[in-house]
């Protein structure tokens, strides 16, 4: 049997960090069984549904990289089909026309509630042969009326729903247009689908939907119903906890397969690692170890997660996302050898690669500004002279890299007699404008000699740093 699986978000809020759990969970239990993922817009809800939320499925699919073999498929295209299988289930006497009015219906519910009773639909149409005059009827699904559904949960173990308890749903309004539930189940059954991997506020429609699958003659797909994300207060995650779009996630600095990777682990472990790549997701997910207790959602971890993924990343892949986050600050660079190695310089000191960008400016600006208090502390008129010293040095270097640089200011603080740190700071405050920096060696070496003189210069001459 090939695995089927699909995801199908509803475009009626933007895509967060609970959906694109989902589909991982879906992506990659197909991908490790080798079978095919399905994305489905289950737009049907057509008040509700945004063009804006399609778009950020979209986009926010394939930023993660959770390719789909088949779709998307939208349900608003599908209503033919629907509309076929509705008529095929009248005809049956698997679904019949229900003329009950809203104001019966009402008082019906107002007499249930009175008597303490859930309130249900009781199938008043059940056996009615003849329309009412006047009245455009929905179609209900004729629920069987005895017996339990059992539903053989993968990630709950089996959850028993009585028959009894289930009215008969209504799978097309009066207007015609079928109804949530009805598409999910025809869908299913169209798109062969074996898995059905989807959040546990959907297991109360299951049996509903089983119950639909079996009149129709289809065979059961398994269902895997996930838990829910909390926010690290134990709360439904809200925007307030990072239930933000994803691809804020992006616009942040997070790498994909960082967020991916902090995502797996949410209800899913396999021994004790933490890290994985992607290829390591698919080749130790399972959807049977999924554990049903309803896991926090903690930003910090995704952080931790975010640089572990950025240390072990081959620089030339985080390249287009640092060029991204640059270009988000107006920055420019087609130097691929200047963004690999800012890359490998920060990489350990930044979280994000937004942060990375943000701390890496003055690779490439023309003009740095010199922070106030950097510049009172380490460029005051005592470190000039030393300045001097090192502009003189570095003019003269035969070769320009880390090395000789390292040699070239060690050998200063030597003559010097000083550390190198008093010979780095004023050096690193001239040619960042700040006090913070990778190692003075790399920072010189990345820069280049032309910038790094002229940034020096621009300090000993007193005037503003003039273009580098
Ligand atoms: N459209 C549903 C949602 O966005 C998912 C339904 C399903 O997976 O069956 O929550």
């Amino acid at each position: 049997m090939t695995v089927v699986t699909r995801f199908a978000p509803s475009p009626t809020g933007l895509l967060h960090v609970g959906g694109a759990r989902t589909a991982l969970f879906c992506w990659l239990y197909a991908r490790r069984t080798g079978g095919r993922f399905i994305l489905r817009i289950e737009d049907t809800d057509r008040e509700r549904s945004t063009a804006e939320a399609v778009r950020v499925i979209l986009e926010g699919m394939a930023w993660l990289g959770l390719d789909a073999d088949e779709g998307p498929y939208y349900q608003t295209q599908r209503f033919d089909r629907y509309r076929e299988i509705i008529r095929g289930m009248l005809q049956a006497g698997t679904a019949y026309h229900c003329y009950c009015t809203k104001p019966e219906l009402d008082a019906l519910r107002e007499r249930q509630i009175a008597r303490k009773e859930k309130p249900r639909y009781t199938g008043i149409c059940r056996d009615r042969s003849e329309p009412r005059p006047g009245i455009d009827p929905v179609v209900r699904f004729r629920n069987p009326l005895h017996g339990t559904v059992v539903v053989q949960d993968l990630v709950h173990g089996p959850v028993t729903f009585q028959n009894a308890e289930l009215d008969d749903l209504i799978i097309a309004r009066a207007d015609g247009t079928p109804t949530y539930n009805f598409c999910v189940v025809v869908d299913d059954m169209d798109m062969q689908v074996t898995h059905v991997i989807r959040g546990d506020d959907h297991l109360n429609n299951t049996p509903r939907q089983m119950n639909m699958l079996q009149a129709l003659g289809a065979t059961l797909p398994l269902y895997a119903h996930v838990p829910m994300i909390l926010g690290p207060d134990g709360t439904k995650l809200s925007k307030r906890h990072g239930a933000v779009s994803v691809l804020q996630y992006e616009e942040e600095g997070y790498l994909p397969d960082a967020l991916l990777n902090y995502l797996v682990r949410l209800g899913w472990s396999h021994g004790d690692q933490e890290v994985f790549t992607r290829a390591e997701m698919i080749a130790a997910f399972d959807i049977h170890d999924v554990n049903k207790a309803a896991s926090a959602f903690n930003p910090e971890k995704l952080l931790w997660l975010n640089q572990q993924h950025m240390v072990r990343a081959q620089p030339a892949t985080l390249v287009p996302h640092l060029r991204a986050q640059l270009r988000r600050l107006g920055l420019e660079s087609a130097d691929e050898r200047l963004l690999e190695g800012v890359i490998l310089a920060q990489r350990e000191r930044a979280k994000t690669l937004k942060e990375m960008a943000q701390n890496s400016r003055f690779f490439f600006v023309d003009r740095i500004e010199l922070e106030p208090k950097a510049a009172a502390k380490h460029l005051g008129a005592d470190a000039l002279p030393t300045v001097a010293r090192v502009r003189e040095r570095l003019a003269d270097m035969p070769e320009w890299s880390a090395a000789t640089i390292h040699a070239a200011l060690n050998e200063l603080a030597t003559q010097l007699n000083s550390g190198l740190g008093k010979i780095a700071q004023p050096v690193r405050v001239a040619v960042t404008g700040t006090a913070v920096s990778p190692p003075i060696d790399a920072t010189l070496a990345l820069l280049g000699r032309e910038r790094t003189l002229a940034r020096l210069d621009a300090v000993l001459t007193k005037s503003a740093p003039g273009p580098a």
